[in-house]
């Protein structure tokens, strides 16, 4: 048996910390926040309630498996709801189609009824190529330690190399099998759910809607956070012990590997440190170790995802044609990415506009009444040379922005608004400690980011890391991934 210790409680570190106590180690979980979860987390107010971090479930095979290995079923500890229709999207042209939440060729057919025939035609054949994408790609890649290059090795075959295509963006996928240029704009919203620029990141994104549409939305009754108490509740009942409010302020090291942490001054002492903080932090500042400057380098040299400007609406009365999930695309998608990617940083001008309102009755206080999640995509916090999210004013004055755009592009909410709050990028590094508010760690911009990701293992004997800033990404399935193989890289006790 060894002694483990996770260095906070994400989705990621406590599903790393579950696996692990089922294998038979002795582990801790340090986290420095007075709440598990990190960046998963429904935060509940007078009725209303809101996912602050994820909204949108997918995938749920990952998160069943995690909780039939460890115990019980996954439903017997979360309110699984399948999302039906699932997502509402307006186009600048005025266009709008409503899609269901699950199967592709439905989706298709419901995008051919809104944009046209060829469109149909067009996604499914998309969704096709996406479908091989995913199956050459999970087993090796997203399911496997990374091994740089080699991870793809048994993508040897010239025709798997011509279906991945790593040399195409998801844009230039898009532009060459997709028509209507707002079928293009939906496919690169799905580069942002890892918090990328369309036109740098790899075209084997398009696996993102084919996950989405082929094995569903999903929403958990309660919010998503429910899911973070789900986690907490099977750690406890495998013995794992929880300690939050604890800042781990060290990884302590010597010439064999990891010896411990330092938290709150005091030494613990283990055999494995499991790290689920984000991965440059742990490199830069919780390390002092050669071993370590290689891989806190590439992570240096790699775009940091996007950030996200957040306003939760406690609305009054009913919204006609809202859906669970709602988008409303700008005419100038590409100057969203200008403006969080470009050499010159700044909050949206134009933004999409992401809503997502739950019809879900644990979610508000009664039927006359909506929770709104709104989030915009947006450069990071940065104070040097970057957008300073904390500079007085600017948030309240963007969301008043915000909601003027929502009114013209036709959905005015403006008095009906029974109370709001803010939530800048500023606000998500406070809480969750994620660096500038990025939400994913680092970006997949370019074809050698995903390889270039760090490492399930570190270069330091004995210390792992897990959740949305190392291997393989972000995002709830990827994450609950990264934990079964962390686990399995440690191995049994
Ligand atoms: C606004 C927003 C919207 C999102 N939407 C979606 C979505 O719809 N669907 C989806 O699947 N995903 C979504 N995501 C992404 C998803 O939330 C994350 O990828 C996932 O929750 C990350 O989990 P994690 O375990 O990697 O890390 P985190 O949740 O970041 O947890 C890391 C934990 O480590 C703790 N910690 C850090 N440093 C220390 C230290 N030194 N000592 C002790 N503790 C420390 C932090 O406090 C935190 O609790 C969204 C995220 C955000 C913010």
């Amino acid at each position: 048996m060894s002694r483990v210790i996770v260095i906070g409680a994400g989705a990621g570190g406590l599903a790393a910390a579950a696996r692990l106590a089922v294998k038979g180690h002795s582990v801790q979980v340090f986290e420095q926040s007075h709440r598990v979860g990190g960046k998963l987390a429904t935060y509940r107010k007078g009725g209303f309630a809101f996912d602050t971090g994820p909204s949108l479930f997918t995938l749920p095979a990952v998160y069943r498996d995690l909780f039939l290995k460890t115990g019980s079923s996954f439903e017997e500890e979360v309110d699984l709801q399948e999302v039906e229709p699932a997502f509402g999207y307006r186009f600048a042209d005025g266009s709008e189609v409503t899609l269901p939440g699950v199967n592709p060729a439905r989706c298709a057919a419901a995008l051919g009824e809104a944009l046209g025939a060829d469109t149909e035609r067009d996604w499914r054949a998309l969704m096709d190529r996406a479908g091989k994408m995913w199956r050459l790609t999970r087993e090796p890649f997203l399911q496997s330690p990374l091994d740089g290059w080699k991870t793809l090795l048994p993508l040897a075959k010239p025709a798997d190399v011509r279906t991945i295509a790593p040399w195409s963006t998801l844009r230039g996928l898009g532009r060459s099998m997709l028509s209507d240029p707002r079928a293009v704009t939906l496919l690169d919203r799905y580069a942002t759910y890892t918090g990328s620029d369309p036109r740098k990141a790899p075209a084997v994104l398009a696996t993102v809607p084919y996950v989405e549409q082929e094995f569903g939305a999903w929403h958990l009754g309660g919010g998503l956070g429910t899911l973070a108490d789900a986690l907490e509740r099977r750690c406890l009942d495998l013995g794992v012990d929880i300690h939050t409010g604890t800042d781990v302020t060290n990884i302590t090291t010597n010439d064999v590997g990891v010896t411990g942490v330092v938290v709150g001054g005091e030494h613990h002492a283990c055999e494995i440190v499991v790290a689920n903080a984000d991965a440059g932090t742990v490199y830069h500042d919780l390390l002092d170790d050669p071993r370590a400057r290689k891989a806190a380098r590439s992570i240096d040299r790699s775009d940091t995802s996007l950030a996200g400007f957040v306003l939760l609406l406690a609305v009054r009365g009913r919204t006609p044609g809202l859906q669970h999930h709602n988008v409303w695309f700008p005419e100038n998608y590409d100057d969203e990415f200008d403006s969080i990617f470009g050499r010159d940083p700044r909050p949206v001008e134009d933004p999409a506009i992401y809503v997502c309102a739950p019809d879900d009755p644990l979610m508000r206080p009664d039927e006359d009444h909506e929770s709104w999640f709104v989030l915009i995509n947006a450069p990071r916090h940065d104070l040097e040379g970057g957008v300073d999210w904390t500079h007085a004013g600017l948030a309240d004055s963007y969301a008043d922005h915000i909601l003027d755009i929502l009114a013209r592009r036709g959905t005015d909410v403006r008095n009906r608004i029974v109370w709001r709050e803010v939530r800048t990028p500023a606000d998500l590094e406070d809480s969750v400690r994620a660096p500038g508010g990025s939400i994913y760690g680092t970006a997949s911009n370019g074809p050698r980011a995903a390889f270039a990701r760090p490492a399930n293992r570190s270069p330091v004997p004995g210390l792992f890391l897990v959740g949305g800033s190392s291997h393989p990404g972000g995002g709830l399935p990827l994450v609950g991934m990264s934990a079964e193989i962390t686990a399995s890289l440690i191995g049994r006790a």
